[in-house]
């Protein structure tokens, strides 16, 4: 397993594949640990890494994963099969928008798709959410930049950045979810529903 994840990391550094950072792997590994995770739903597969590294934090979750973009699904079910992990991980080959869920319910969910469609996902997906459950949303910092607006030249960058901002803007003003902002990795927020007796993260 440890030669696949370097293999893994090693793939994703030469293609250019926005893998998660490692502190905030090992965050979410410990969530799904202490809290006796069993089902995740992950917007945004790549090439399988974090599904892959979540699916090793217990023995028992089950992990929902999906991507629309067809080589990297096909990197991500090559490497899932290369863990052996694919009982338990199920990568789908969708627009994440497109998908229909109906009947299915999460412990977890880990929104880490398109930075610019992130309300979009979490209006359509925080209805898939188990009671005490959690959605974990990667790149609030989206590389330093959310804080630095003035470093970027590029009006595409700077369109994903401003839409991240109205994010943050979102999930603050959201009256059914509390959310905790961590300054971890490239910036995690954790989402849960208000009123609701939960574990705490850290
Ligand atoms: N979670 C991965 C990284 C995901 S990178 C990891 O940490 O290892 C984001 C991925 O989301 C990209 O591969 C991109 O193709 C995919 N993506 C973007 N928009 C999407 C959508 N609407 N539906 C499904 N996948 C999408
Ligand atoms: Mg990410």
């Amino acid at each position: 397993m440890k030669e696949l994840i370097l293999e893994m990391e090693h793939y994703a550094s030469v293609n250019n594949v926005p893998i998660i950072e490692l502190d905030s792997i090992k965050f979410i590994m410990k969530y799904i640990k202490l809290n006796k995770v069993e089902s995740i739903l992950e917007i945004g597969t790549a090439i399988g890494y974090s599904a892959i590294l979540m699916a090793n934090a217990n023995d028992i979750c089950e992990i929902t994963t999906i991507e629309k973009d067809e080589k990297r699904y096909k990197e991500a079910v090559k490497n899932v099969n290369k863990s052996g992990l694919d009982k338990r991980i199920e990568v789908v080959y969708n627009d994440a928008m497109d998908v229909n869920l109906a009947g299915c319910k999460y412990d977890l969910i880990f929104i880490d798709a398109a930075k610019g469609q992130y309300i979009k996902y979490f209006d359509k997906f925080c209805h898939y959410l188990k009671p005490g459950g959690i959605i974990v949303t990667d790149n609030l910092k989206f590389h330093g930049l959310v804080k630095n607006k003035d470093l970027i030249k590029s009006r595409n960058v700077k369109g994903i950045v401003n839409k991240i901002e109205k994010y943050i803007e979102y999930l603050k003003t959201n009256k059914d979810y509390i959310t905790k902002f961590y300054d971890i990795g490239d910036g995690l927020s954790v989402s849960f529903k208000r009123n609701e007796k939960r574990k705490d993260i850290d």
